[in-house]
């Protein structure tokens, strides 16, 4: 049985784009519908995120003359990752799976095969990966590489060069639900979730018609949110910072009182040096403890779910 399939595009002032996007998808959607390879009740799902152009016009005529595509509308702009939640929130509700991707046709709409490939092995979320980022600038290219080991040295759980390209099925959407933070940073809280998963390659292009939503502003904001969302051991680090500089208060005590005893040195610099280090150690040694019980309270208001469960027997 083929399943109903979702596709969910956050859009932010996308007027341009948008004709160009639904074309692409339509034929897409209908090249599979024919092969039997999804669900002819399968749509294309835009999220108009507070925009200021004619993009939520554009869905509703999209809308009216053909039923495949639907949309949301958010009552403000609230940025790409919660207009992607909201899409995705509300497709699991008519959908058995849903396939994320930005409205730019960046992501190689072609790569949805391989998606259901292996949907049909059994996977519950796809990852699309980017075999080449030739189409990135060379800076773009060298900050995400570094960020993504950033990431992982933080312990956080994230596969390399995928952005928010994914299908997952409802059961997983269903679990991400149980996810209650407001700081969202959907591909690191996605491997959270379990289940089988798997990715696959996909060329990335350029975006095709307007510019790019994501100016470097946004992007070191979202990074940033990468690493406080999903990680407290940057507080650690302050604590070892702490513990290294009083350490070496002490050391350059033993050092100054080896040379005090050996030869001449000048009253009162060595005592005001040490004590500088000790105090300085000390405080920010103090202020990481204090961190790691805000962090323990920032994790547990978090409320995310201590487990998720895949199959229940009892309910089938
Ligand atoms: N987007 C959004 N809300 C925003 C900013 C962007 O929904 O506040 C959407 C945008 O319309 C696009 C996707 O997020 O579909 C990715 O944006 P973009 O392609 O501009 O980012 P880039 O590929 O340059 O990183
Ligand atoms: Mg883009």
């Amino acid at each position: 049985m083929a399943e109903i399939m979702y596709v969910v595009i956050p859009c932010y002032n996308e007027e341009e784009m948008l004709p160009i996007t639904a074309e692409a998808l339509m034929k897409k959607l209908d090249g599979l519908k024919k092969d039997g390879r999804i669900d002819p009740r399968s749509k294309v799902m835009f999220v108009d995120d507070g925009s200021k152009d004619r993009t939520w016009q554009i869905i509703e005529k999209l809308h009216s003359l053909n039923p495949t595509f639907t949309g949301v509308k958010l009552s403000r702009n609230k940025g790409h990752q919660n207009a992607l939640l909201a899409g995705l929130m509300t497709a699991k509700n008519y959908a058995d799976i849903i396939v994320s991707m930005d409205a730019d046709l960046q992501d190689d709409i072609n790569a949805i095969d391989g998606f259901l490939d292996k949907r049909a092995e059994g996977c519950d979320i796809v990852y699309g990966v980017r075999s080449s980022r030739e189409t990135d600038t060379a800076f773009k290219r060298n900050t995400a590489r570094a960020y993504y080991k950033l990431l992982e040295m933080l312990g956080v759980e994230i596969t390399y060069d995928h952005a928010d390209y994914r299908l997952m099925s409802k059961r997983a959407v269903t679990a991400l639900e149980s996810f209650k933070e407001v700081n969202l940073f959907l591909r690191g809280m996605v491997p959270m979730l379990g289940f089988k998963s798997d990715t696959v390659a996909y060329k990335r292009n350029e975006r095709v018609a307007g510019e790019s939503k994501y100016p470097l502003k946004k992007m070191l904001a979202f990074a940033a949110e990468g690493v406080t969302s999903l990680s407290v051991k940057p507080i650690r680090f302050i604590t070892c910072l702490g513990i290294f500089i009083f350490l070496m208060s002490i050391i350059m005590l033993i050092y100054f009182l080896i040379t005090h005893a050996v030869s001449d040195t000048v009253r009162g610099w060595a005592s005001t040096i040490v004590s500088v280090w000790a105090i300085g150690g000390l405080q920010m040694l103090a202020i990481g403890i204090i961190g790691e019980y805000i962090g323990k309270i920032y994790l547990e208001t978090k409320a995310r779910p201590k487990y998720i469960i895949e199959t229940d027997l009892e309910e089938n």
